[in-house]
């Protein structure tokens, strides 16, 4: 294994642009580094994509017949007069034609935006709308539901593919599986420029209405280095991602990162259930898992028993991304499957991973981990105009990232003016708080948004959430400040519990104490109340600004996002 501490210092973003084959002329596509490269090395015959379907169907795809598909895809794509910068839209599913239609959308040189299939209609329009979507990807019952009716103002919306196979062909739309099978597999790879758009992708929504965040086919560098850096991503890696396409992870570490590492990837279109996911982990013989705290947090209101049923001993890579990772679930992590969760930090907006505890070092549980080679990352203070550096440890400031990585958004989408002020003196400040340790490591504090201020204190929810599922009953906690008038803002917690805990009166007691005695009064929550559950981002986020409008009376604002019981 190579010596990251070492090598960090020497690499730079050419190290892992070199890591590429790029195209005659410096041209690069993400799709020909993912896929077609590999075919042309030889390696045609790999297993690329597994598949597992809701119902037990399985299907499989070598590098080749991926290659073969995705360039039927784009071939269709550009003989329908499509091509550079045409937006495509999917609301697919987790269904092999997904991953098919983003790859051959990027080798044809458009731009694919996916979005969730669970989206409610008008969720689908305003993204479709902002977007301008030309082309549509869809099964035939979300098209009829959400999109038909809303057609008349999407006059972008050129052409709508249906799949699978609808019984009675809805108007003005094409049946996905008939035209690909009139349309012969060749196609050259389109020449894109590096810094042509490629993706569109929208952020969670947890704190407000969701930005379309636009990234360029340079992103592949970051996507193919961090993919091998953070996640330990080899060749023979069976290697499975947890996260839906329709957010950033499920795209930059779901269909990029895997196959440029040549490696085997599992797609499962299931949503979590815990047996389910064990039993594929053994099945599978996966090696390396990413997934979300939120996952990571059913599979321990689950039970450590239920994983020494099973043979999870192939499993040699864990990480985890998207909300921070209680020390705690790494603790448990490392004593359920032999090896922790390697929490790590990015965005919708950095592309890719950009903070981990990545593979060639020690973990520290609790801790975000320490930049990715390459990548300058830092805590400042932001002064009027200008920002300071804070260099000593154990400062919270806000985490910002010197600009200029490859996988950097390139623009908000329609809103130029927001992107603009996301960047200070040549850094992009990230609207995260975070601390710096003395080993360099580093520490989340909360969102921007989500700190508290009770009574001289500067809270960050992190630490009293963290504080609150040490308990032995507590799953799940979300914190947030509500206005009081002596205080200016007291801290409130929600909690969810462990099977087997009831809510009663004794144990909302016996909470306040333990967080009282683990944090000091000051920053111990006054209030805590037992919740079913919490509100939740379709990714997997506790959406606190939900908790506190609820709490206070305040209007909702944006909830396209927010993840409802199916
Ligand atoms: P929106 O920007 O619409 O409010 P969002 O910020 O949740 O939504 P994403 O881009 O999906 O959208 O999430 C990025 C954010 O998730 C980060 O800014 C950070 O707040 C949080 N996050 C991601 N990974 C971690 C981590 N390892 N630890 C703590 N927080 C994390
Ligand atoms: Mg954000």
């Amino acid at each position: 294994m190579q010596d990251y501490e070492t090598a960090r210092r020497d690499w730079n973003w050419d190290t892992f642009r070199s890591w590429l084959d790029y195209l005659p002329g410096q041209k690069l596509n993400i799709a020909y580094e993912a896929v077609d490269r590999h075919v042309l090395h030889g390696r045609g015959n790999k297993e690329a994509l597994r598949w597992f379907g809701k119902s037990g169907e399985r299907k499989s795809y070598t590098y080749a017949d991926l290659k073969r598909e995705t360039d039927r895809f784009a071939r269709m794509l550009t003989d329908r007069g499509f091509g550079p910068r045409t937006r495509v839209y999917s609301l697919l599913g987790r269904v092999p034609e997904l991953y098919i239609a983003a790859l051959g959308t990027l080798k044809a040189g458009a731009v694919f935006c996916p979005l969730y299939s669970a989206f409610g209609p008008e969720p689908v329009r305003s993204r479709m709308a902002i977007g301008k979507a030309e082309v549509l990807l869809a099964g035939p019952r979300d098209y009829a539901k959400k999109v038909a009716p809303a057609r008349g103002s999407l006059p972008n919306l050129k052409m709508v593919l249906l799949t699978p196979s609808g019984t009675a062909p809805a108007p003005d739309t094409v049946d996905l599986a008939e035209v690909l099978a009139n349309t012969p597999a060749q196609f050259e790879c389109a020449q894109t420029d590096p810094q042509d758009m490629a993706l569109l992708h929208f952020t969670s929504g947890t704190t407000g209405t969701p930005k379309g965040a636009v990234h360029v086919h340079e992103a592949v560098i970051a996507h193919n280095a961090t993919g091998r850096i953070a996640l330990d991503l080899h060749e023979d890696d069976i290697y499975w991602c947890t996260a839906d396409p329709g957010w950033v992870t499920g795209t930059s570490y779901g269909i990029i990162a895997p196959l440029c590492a040549g490696a085997t990837m599992i797609v499962e279109e299931a949503e979590f259930d815990a047996e389910r996911w064990y039993a594929l982990l053994e099945r599978e013989k996966v090696t390396v898992w990413y997934t979300a705290p939120t996952a990571i947090r059913l599979l321990m209101r689950a039970g450590a028993d239920l994983p020494k049923q099973y043979d999870l001993s192939r499993l040699r890579f864990l990480a985890s991304v998207g909300e921070p990772l209680n020390a705690e679930a790494v603790t448990w992590s490392a004593k359920v499957f032999g090896t922790p969760f390697h929490d790590n930090w990015w965005q919708t907006e950095t592309g890719g991973i950009m903070i981990a505890n990545y593979a060639a070092m020690d973990v520290k549980p609790g801790s975000m981990g320490k930049p990715l080679p390459a990548v300058d990352a830092a805590i400042v203070e932001i002064d009027n105009g200008g920002i300071i550096i804070i260099d000593e440890p154990n400062i919270p400031g806000q985490l910002a990232l010197r600009a200029g990585w490859p996988s950097m958004f390139r623009t908000y989408l329609d809103e130029q003016q927001r992107y603009d002020k996301t960047f200070r003196k040549g850094w992009y400040l990230t609207g995260d708080l975070a601390m710096r340790d003395e080993d360099g490591y580093f520490w989340f504090v909360g969102r921007a948004d989500d700190v508290i201020k009770s009574a001289g204190h500067l809270i960050g929810p992190f630490e009293v959430e963290s504080a609150l599922v040490e308990h032995i009953a507590v799953a799940e906690a979300a914190v947030i400040g509500i206005p009081d008038e002596r205080a200016g803002e007291i801290v409130k917690a929600f909690v969810t519990l462990h099977h087997g805990f009831e809510p009663t009166d004794e144990l909302r007691k016996d909470l306040l104490g333990h967080a009282r005695k683990k944090l000091g009064s000051a920053i111990a929550p006054r209030q805590i109340e037992i919740a079913d559950d919490l509100p939740r981002t379709r990714s997997g986020k506790i959406m606190r600004r939900l908790l506190k409008a609820r709490e206070i009376g305040l209007p909702e604002g944006d909830i396209s996002t927010l993840e409802t019981p199916t």
